[in-house]
């Protein structure tokens, strides 16, 4: 489907360029400018060689012709909207093959049973999204694999033998990352874990490191430039950006992608042509909206960190030169993006009388839309982390963690201003 040119005058173009109409070819739909919703199930065959031969790449009967695409056979394995929006989301990672998915959910479940088998760990950075925490710790184990927990924020070396110890000699099947990690915004290295991965082959099986990017990507981070063999997403939050679609993607190389696209097909996690369809609606916008939100979310931060009722303030854009993780930061990152955690001074009461009182700001879990959302971790999306766990990541009774969005920086300031009066 790639029709639309990458290069003008030798110079490569960059994604913000190519996501009006990068893949996509006019002629092939009655010259529409924009990609038509291909809202069908299946595909007419020109003829029954040409199924033949389409159905004989879909399952790998044979090599591809030098040149030969895979056909259109039906939705589950490939809609045009679909592939239109993994080709333009692949421009942001720079990675060869994408996945989209039917929520970032489906892309992390598919993307880890796709490399995991019965008897083997796999090793995980905590904290993490609560659907992916609660499906390493409790889905996983029931097909025999082991999940083994590393702390985010924390040094890898200071971890290694602990971690060596747990894992004792299986396979890891795979590596499942968090960075920034929720809701604290702490680091992990990638690179580090690329290296440790390097050592843990067993049976010539060496873990992919996935890396969930959700909070930064694909705009502030690039983990396939850092190391990381799969980047995931939920692209219901910035890449959707709109709080109107769940859906999710998984990216790497053909040969990292082809196990997670082959068991897509079979669970049938796949992205709906209409969800396919707004994902590449908001990805014009993708870079404005990631950009205008990181403005905002300066100005939120800057302004509670001088606020008098407010204890502490979690934002990677006030990361002092002297912490462990800024070296990470500077290596990893190229913004800080716009999730700013904090602690109002006092307790739960008095993060919840905060929260109660915001009026421009909503109260809703999720993030990366254009609106602002506030929430309390540590009893909504943390609710399920043990209270051991919820102390040693930060996630005290305090802490409120606001997803900044698009509005008037001014409006919002006035607006949690009043809402810490009330606290
Ligand atoms: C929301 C989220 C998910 C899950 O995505 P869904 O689209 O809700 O299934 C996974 N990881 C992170 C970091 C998230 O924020």
């Amino acid at each position: 489907m790639t029709t639309h040119g990458r290069e003008i005058a030798g110079r490569a173009l960059r994604p913000e360029s190519l996501m009006m109409g990068y893949g996509y070819d006019p002629a092939l739909s009655e010259g529409a400018i924009k990609c038509p919703i291909f809202q069908t199930s299946t595909f007419v065959f020109e003829s029954a060689e040409a199924g033949k031969a389409f159905f004989e790449v879909a399952y790998g009967l044979r090599e591809a012709d030098e040149g030969e695409a895979q056909g259109l056979i039906y939705s589950r394995l490939n809609n045009p909207d679909l592939e239109i929006l993994e080709d333009r989301l692949c421009l942001w990672d720079g990675a060869e093959s994408c996945a989209s998915f039917a929520s970032g959910m489906a892309a992390v479940t598919t993307s880890l049973l796709a490399y995991v088998r019965p008897g083997d760990a796999l090793l995980y950075s905590a904290p993490i999204y609560g659907g992916s925490d609660h499906f390493v710790r409790h889905v996983l184990p029931t097909f025999g694999v082991t999940a083994i927990a590393f702390a985010a924020g924390e040094p890898l070396a200071a971890q290694r033998n602990e971690i060596l110890a747990a894992i004792g000699g299986r396979r890891v099947g795979a590596i499942l990352l968090e960075t920034p990690a929720n809701p604290t915004n702490a680091l992990v290295d990638i690179r580090a874990v690329a290296a440790l991965a390097d050592e843990l082959v067993v049976d010539g099986h060496r873990p992919p490191v996935m890396v969930d990017n959700t909070f930064l990507g694909p705009i502030f981070q690039h983990p396939l430039h850092h190391g990381a063999d799969v980047v995931l997403y939920s692209a219901t939050k910035f890449i959707g950006g709109h709080s109107d679609v769940i859906a999710g993607a998984a990216l790497g190389t053909d040969a990292v992608m082809a196990p997670i696209r082959g068991l897509r097909t079979f669970l049938g996690t796949m992205a709906s042509p209409w969800n396919g369809w707004l994902l590449m609606r908001s990805l014009e916008t993708l870079k404005l909206r990631m950009t205008a939100a990181a403005q905002n979310a300066d100005q939120v931060a800057r302004f509670l960190v001088a606020h008098p009722k407010v204890a502490r303030v979690h934002w990677l854009g006030l990361l002092a030169a002297d912490h462990p993780m800024r070296e990470v930061y500077d290596r990893q990152c190229s913004g800080p993006g716009s999730l700013v955690a904090f602690e109002v001074r006092g307790g739960e009461a008095e993060a919840f009388r905060f929260l109660n009182a915001l009026r421009l700001v909503r109260l809703a879990v999720s993030l990366g839309g254009t609106e602002s959302l506030a929430e309390h971790p540590a009893t909504m999306t943390h609710a399920d982390v043990s209270p051991a766990d919820q102390a040693r990541f930060g996630i005290t009774p305090a802490l409120v963690r606001i997803s900044v969005g698009i509005e008037d920086a001014g409006d919002l300031l006035a607006d949690l201003g009043e809402a810490l009066d009330a606290a």
